[in-house]
């Protein structure tokens, strides 16, 4: 089961839920449990965690490297390319390597063989063990100023394993990085908060991952109580469960800024994370 933990913007406890989430099912189901981090621009569950980085590797893009021998400047490799990566003008091409997604289709086209294509790191991918409670872990890094996180989220789900529990704690926002950690995920897990802001954004997520990808979608209500009835009216009217309410509570605020989770600061949660579970296995069953 593949549980991806969105928000459509930043700050309303994403991180805290697919953490907790994991770390109570880690604890209180049979089953193997990995945590994603897959916010590859600002990774930060480590901060909650016993973590124990265990393997490395680099990862990068396939750039295009143009022979100018053997191109005859025909444009199929501009023509072909769907981010405007590749440029040929009169006796000159010219590649973008921060628009790149290192697709390969320029390579293929091109009639004369004339490009070939070279690695260009854009960060890592790390491997690591969580103690207590145990469970895998993996991580996206991707080097500062690199523009596009979507190829290192579409990496990570490559090295996802089908069996066992995966929570993937996804990027905030709503564009093309998040939809890469919603696809072929089991359920979409939306954090949102009782306000205005965070209604408009919970639309945008849930339109994506319900009418966009076909995924069943449930929400969490963080800082309950906070804000007006928004969020409610819009999950009724959708038929979109909320599947938990999380308080606003002081000592949840304060074991967040001491890197505390919320199942070790408050432990009655780690029932409320299991019951959670069980929900959204009711959900993808239905
Ligand atoms: S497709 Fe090949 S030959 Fe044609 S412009 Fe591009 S690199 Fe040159
Ligand atoms: S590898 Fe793909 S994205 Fe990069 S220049 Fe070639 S066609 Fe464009």
């Amino acid at each position: 089961m593949i549980i991806t933990v969105a928000s459509g913007k930043g700050g309303t406890g994403k991180t805290t839920v697919a953490v907790s989430l994991a770390m109570a099912l880690a604890e209180e189901v049979p089953e193997k449990v990995m945590l994603v981090d897959a916010d590859v621009e600002e990774p930060n569950d480590h901060l909650f965690l016993d973590l124990k980085i265990e393997r490395q590797e680099t990862f990068g893009l396939l750039i295009p490297h143009v022979d100018d021998e053997k191109c005859t400047y025909c444009g199929e490799c501009a023509r072909v390319c769907q981010f405007h990566a590749i440029a040929v003008l009169g006796q000159n091409v010219m590649v973008f390597p921060e628009l790149c997604h290192g697709c390969g289709s320029c390579a293929l086209v091109c009639p004369e063989k004339a490009i070939t294509e070279e690695l260009s790191p854009t960060g890592v991918i790390e491997f690591g063990r969580v103690e207590e409670p145990p469970m895998d872990f993996m991580r996206g890094i991707l080097n500062v100023g690199e523009a596009s996180a979507t190829p290192m989220i579409r990496e990570l789900k490559h090295r996802l394993r089908r069996e066992g529990i995966t929570v993937i704690d996804a990027p905030p926002g709503n564009s093309c990085p998040v939809v890469e950690s919603m696809r072929k995920s089991d359920f979409v897990l939306l954090v949102t908060e009782p306000t205005p802001f965070g209604l408009h954004d919970l639309k945008a997520a849930a339109t994506i991952a319900r009418e966009e990808m076909g995924l069943p979608v449930g929400v969490i209500i963080n800082r309950d109580g906070i804000g007006d009835e928004g969020v409610e009216r819009f999950c009724d009217e959708e038929g979109i469960p909320i599947l938990m309410r999380i308080p606003m509570d002081r000592r949840i605020a304060e074991a967040y800024s001491e890197g505390i989770p919320l199942v070790k600061a408050v432990p009655g949660y780690r029932k409320a994370f299991v019951a959670l579970y069980r929900s959204i296995r009711q959900e993808v069953a239905a």
